[in-house]
């Protein structure tokens, strides 16, 4: 794929870290990189705009969400709560031109289809009644643009740390046999690692478990744009490969004004990326007794160690938060205390953020430009 074309570069930093056989080379080669990355990051302007807002609440099985921790004990809280948030960001490409992405819109609606959430709701009596209560919904991702005056039309790309959960039809369009469905995002593309976009069209039951099925039938494939290693979306914008979680899975890293701020669903938040320094008694101990610098998030282990592997790599990226003991990994589903879960602690919470200045109507704009364009040739 002609990613210059895109106004994209390659990243390909990452792409040898994971050679040795032996993992501690690898996870010394991989913080190496990430230490380099950083340091050149830090250089890069800031996005012009940077927005995560939350969605939605879902519960989820602790047991997942801090792998490990809780094997020997008898723990009290079956689930806890994750926060599902999108994140709308603006900035300028390598042609020059001001972007629109949306990392994670998650079609709330659609995405219940998923197998997993599909037989967790099934075993709930009166589960409609009870839904605003266990799922609350903030907002959806069109409430979310239209909060701060976006219009589907100025969505350029769409994009996914992976694709548990998700279905893209509504967003970019599908057409199948027996329907035809229209895009929502009539000039946005879907930006996907290569590996994540062959997972998806051939799962094991192990993976189909988290993936909403159908959820890319159908789609135009112009539509969808695909890299193999790391990808430089424009200045102070990045996607980094960081397999295990999913194969193909990738973290957005945005440098915004309080650092870089690094996301995936590889962790469930600040305690699964600093367990050492966590206030939960259970995350420290473990931590401390094994020695684990990070703790997976474990829905899928498709490959654990690459997953922690590429966990270091996020946390050295992002380096540290505003509270210097947790790094600025702003996790796309961060466990977040709920007061039906009142036992349910965290440590930290990177919550939602908003630096820099939206520009509206680029959608506008951009018919512009591709009108004066034409005339040029029509001139030419
Ligand atoms: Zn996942």
């Amino acid at each position: 794929m002609n990613l210059q074309a895109y106004g994209m570069e390659t990243i390909d930093d990452f792409d040898e870290v994971r050679q040795s056989p032996l993992p501690q080379e690898r996870l010394k080669a991989a913080r190496k990189k990430a230490e380099a990355f950083r340091e050149r990051f830090m250089d890069e302007p800031c996005v012009a705009y940077y927005q995560s807002a939350d969605m939605v609440r879902v519960p989820y099985p602790t047991w997942y969400a801090y792998s490990g921790v809780y094997t020997q004990s008898t723990y009290k809280f079956p689930y806890l709560h994750i926060l599902n948030r999108i994140f709308i960001i603006q900035y300028y490409d390598f042609l020059g031109e001001l972007k629109t992405l949306l990392f994670s819109p998650s079609d709330i609606d659609a995405d219940r289809e998923t197998p997993f959430f599909k037989r967790l709701t099934d075993k709930m009596p009166k589960w409609s009644a009870l839904e605003n209560l266990v799922a609350p919904i903030t907002r959806d991702v069109t409430q979310a643009l239209a909060e701060i005056g976006l219009t589907p039309a100025d969505i350029d790309y769409i994009s996914y740390d992976h694709l548990h959960t998700q279905d893209v039809r509504q967003w970019l369009g599908s057409t199948t046999a027996d329907q035809e469905r229209e895009a929502y995002f009539p000039n946005a593309k879907l930006i996907v690692h290569e590996k994540e976009w062959q997972s998806v069209q051939g799962l094991l039951p192990v993976q189909a478990e988290w993936y909403c099925p159908n959820g890319i039938e159908g789609v135009d494939l112009d539509k969808v744009i695909t890299f193999t290693s790391s990808l430089h979306l424009g200045k102070g914008l990045a996607l980094i490969h960081t397999p295990g979680h999913t194969e193909g899975n990738h973290s957005l890293v945005a440098r915004v004004p309080d650092g870089i701020r690094v996301t995936s669903e590889n962790g469930v938040g600040a305690d699964a990326y600093a367990p050492m320094n966590s206030k939960v008694d259970a995350i420290r101990r473990y931590a401390e007794k094994t020695g684990m610098e990070v703790i997976l998030n474990g829905n899928t282990l498709e490959d654990s160690t690459d997953q922690y592997i590429s966990m270091v790599i996020e946390k050295t990226i992002a380096g540290p938060s505003k509270n210097p003991d947790f790094p600025n990994c702003a996790s796309s589903s961060e466990a977040t205390p709920y007061w039906l879960i009142p036992g349910n602690k965290v440590s930290h919470l990177i919550g939602e953020a908003k630096f820099g200045s939206l520009k509206k109507g680029t959608a506008n704009g951009k018919s512009k430009a591709q009108q004066s364009r034409a005339e040029q040739q029509e001139i030419a």
